[in-house]
């Protein structure tokens, strides 16, 4: 019968508690269908409940945890928007504090006065003196349930990320019943004491220790995943591609510049991969302005000389299409035909035999449009996963890929994201460069830049103005950048402004940047569709509003536009309204020009779901390790597993990580052929 006797690690739901059929469902739509993938359900945090803090008088730093009793409560309605306030008095001294939360109209049903509630938030100072919490986490807390005050007090308790009807409280006891019934000896690496110290600490120290033990672990899956991606890659069967031929040397002789050393380095190793006839998969990685295009147009014509046709796929049209101008005028002097495929030309490919398409992510799957390319070059690597590489090396024949990336991707993200990868870095810089001046500046300089900005475009240069886009949804932002372009306009008049954002038509887009890139606009107002790869020498100052809305590497990126020509460059961020407490954060900016110290601070800052958007991480979350604090596990754990895999590649010494494996599979590579 369901809720009594042992459970193991395996045993199912349905058979270990009574939960209703509809509350299950919930569970299983999660993916959580047994006793082990529940406990594998992680808090999201902790609060120590052993000991609450006395009500505090001036806001203190860091979100903390107060208990109190529901003093009172009100809803006010303005139009169709909601305030519920409640005030939070500490018994034993009246104390009190006040949460606010916003249009959440079920509120008044959940909390009412005379509760005895736990909130979790960070209160701010009133202007009328006291505090508030701006829509803290809180637990009503039934004290005569039973267990009730053994489960969720006087303890460091879980607080799990809810699934539907599951509130944390409800998890809390779900799991604190199983675990009570749990076998320990069923539980796989690395063993029960962690599983049951991450969901109910006996110490912080111990929950500590479980949580690394566990991240370690997870690490060690998704490693194995990797090289287990990379063992398949290496295996399959590539055209053999050989350095010598007339047409390379005449193309390396005819560049316009030397190739740095670093670029040279760079070559050899792809060439070395090309000649082994087996799949090259590399990221090659470099800052910015570090030169990786002629890097690929060199692989290329490599495998243009061997008579095979080759791919370049951008993020966005218009960096398909200044690549496309670029290399027709490397490719077509040598009488090779360079084509563009974006989504407003998607003609078929006429002939075989050696050409080069360019085009956009998109398009890299339509085999048909784009042919058997030999190689494929693939711009502006981070918006584009592990996923879609893994299913680009299931095409028959297997291309040779070269991914190329300017986000300065820490090398612990490098090690998670690009696992299955071998790297090539070009740590140089192209001589010549002038250094970005950045300048940090608050809301109210807007019309001093404005100023400073003009001077630029009276002695010549070029301008970009990037706007974050607030609201998704056409209509908004299609307003948002009118409004801003009539701003610029008139504040630059009479200097021709353009608006260049995501919803043009490729037409337009293309239209705009040719205008731009002749000199005819002078200054462009974007969002940050301009982010990657654009290259206008003339340009000298790229302006941000609202900094502190962008990520410190996306910042970076955006930087990288200008400084790419003889004149001095600047760099000015303006932050936003109310936003002077971020200024420090994007000072790094002015002082660090290197995009690895800014990423690695930024990765500290905010998170690595932050700093690559989590759909463009294409991994599935790494719940429990922290990075970049956790590079010493990561690295033990990569070793580990490429061990165990040139080893064990059969896993006959780790049975149990056959499932697991199969897991992490099924969720990294879904949809792949
Ligand atoms: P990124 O690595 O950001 O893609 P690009 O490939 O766009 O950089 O190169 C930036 C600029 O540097 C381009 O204008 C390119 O022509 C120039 N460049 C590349 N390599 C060299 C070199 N070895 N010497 C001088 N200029 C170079
Ligand atoms: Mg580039």
């Amino acid at each position: 019968m369901p809720g009594t006797g042992q459970l193991v690690w395996g045993s199912p739901l349905v058979e270990a508690a009574q939960i209703p059929p509809a509350k299950l469902k919930a569970l299983e739509g999660e993916g959580l269908q047994t006793v082990g993938d529940l406990l594998r359900h992680y808090p999201r945090r902790h609060e120590d409940r052993s000991k609450f803090p006395a009500f505090p008088g001036p806001p203190p730093e860091n979100p903390i945890c107060l208990r109190g009793i529901v003093a009172e409560t009100k809803m006010i309605h303005f139009g169709r928007r909601c305030q519920f306030l409640l005030t939070l008095s500490e018994p034993a001294t009246g104390a009190t504090v006040r949460c606010r939360w916003f249009n959440l109209r079920y509120l008044p049903k959940i909390l009412q006065a005379g509760q005895d509630l736990v909130i979790y938030g960070r209160p701010r100072a009133m202007k009328k003196g006291g505090l508030v919490l701006d829509h803290p986490d809180f637990e009503v807390l039934e004290t005569d349930a039973p267990d009730s005050a053994l489960i969720h007090l006087n303890r460091i308790a879980p607080i799990h990320p809810s699934i539907g009807p599951w509130s944390p409280r409800a998890l809390r006891r779900l799991l604190f019943e199983i675990l009570a019934r749990l076998d320990d000896g069923s539980v796989p690496a690395p063993g029960a004491a962690a599983i049951r110290e991450i969901h109910f600490p006996s110490s912080a120290e111990k929950l500590e220790k479980a949580r690394s033990a566990l991240a370690r672990e997870e690490l060690f899956e998704m490693q194995c995943v990797l090289a287990r991606q990379r063992a398949r890659q290496n295996a399959g069967s590539a055209p053999v591609i050989t350095r010598d031929g007339k047409l390379l040397s005449a193309f390396v002789k005819n560049m316009p510049f030397a190739l740095t050393t670093a670029q040279k380095r760079v070559l050899g190793q792809i060439f070395d991969d090309l000649a082994r006839g087996c799949p090259m998969n590399r990221l090659l990685h470099g800052d910015v302005g570090s030169g990786k295009t002629i890097v690929a147009a060199t692989a290329m014509l490599g495998a243009l000389a061997a008579g095979h046709p080759a791919a370049l796929m951008a993020p966005t049209q218009v960096l398909a299409h200044q690549h496309y101008e670029n290399l027709r005028k490397l490719f077509e002097p040598l009488g090779i035909p360079v084509v563009l495929r974006t989504a407003a030309r998607k003609e078929k490919s006429a002939a075989a035999g050696p050409r080069v398409v360019i085009g956009t992510h998109a398009l890299l799957f339509s085999p048909e449009t784009v042919g058997n390319p030999a190689l494929v070059v693939i711009d502006e690597q981070h918006k584009f996963g592990v996923r879609q590489r893994a299913k680009l090396s299931a095409q028959q024949p297997h291309p040779h890929v070269l991914v190329m990336s300017a986000t300065p991707i820490p090398r612990t993200l490098a090690l998670t994201l690009y696992g299955d990868l071998d790297l090539s870095v070009l740590d140089e810089m192209p001589p010549g460069r002038t250094p970005v001046r950045t300048l940090v500046r608050p809301h109210e300089k807007l019309s001093e830049a404005a100023d400073f900005l003009r001077k630029q475009l009276d002695e010549g240069r070029q301008a970009y103005l990037v706007y974050p886009v607030i609201e998704e949804g056409k209509r908004k932002e299609l307003k948002a950048a009118a409004t801003e372009f009539e701003k610029w306009q008139k504040l630059l008049a009479p200097h021709r402004c353009a608006l260049l954002h995501g919803r043009l038509d490729a037409e337009d887009k293309e239209s705009v940047m040719t205008a731009f890139r002749a000199g005819e606009i002078r200054a462009l107002i974007s969002t940050t569709v301009i982010e990657v790869g654009v290259d206008v020498a003339n340009a000298t100052v790229l302006l941000v509003e609202n900094a502190e809305r962008f990520g410190l590497a996306q910042l970076h990126q955006l930087r990288g536009r200008v400084g790419r020509g003889p004149e001095k460059s600047w760099c000015v961020l303006l932050a936003g309204k109310d936003a002077e407490e971020k200024l420090d954060r994007l000072q790094i900016l002015e002082k660090a020009s290197d995009g690895f110290t800014i990423a690695e601070a930024d990765l500290e800052l905010r998170g690595p779901g932050d700093l690559l958007g989590t759909d463009q991480t294409g991994l599935p979350p790494i719940r429990l390790a922290k990075l970049p604090r956790d590079l010493a596990l990561l690295e033990d754990a990569r070793a580990e597993a490429q061990r165990l895999m040139t080893e064990d590649s059969e896993l006959s010494s780790r049975p149990d990580l056959q499932s697991r494996l199969a897991l992490w599979e099924r969720r990294l590579f879904a949809g792949v052929a």
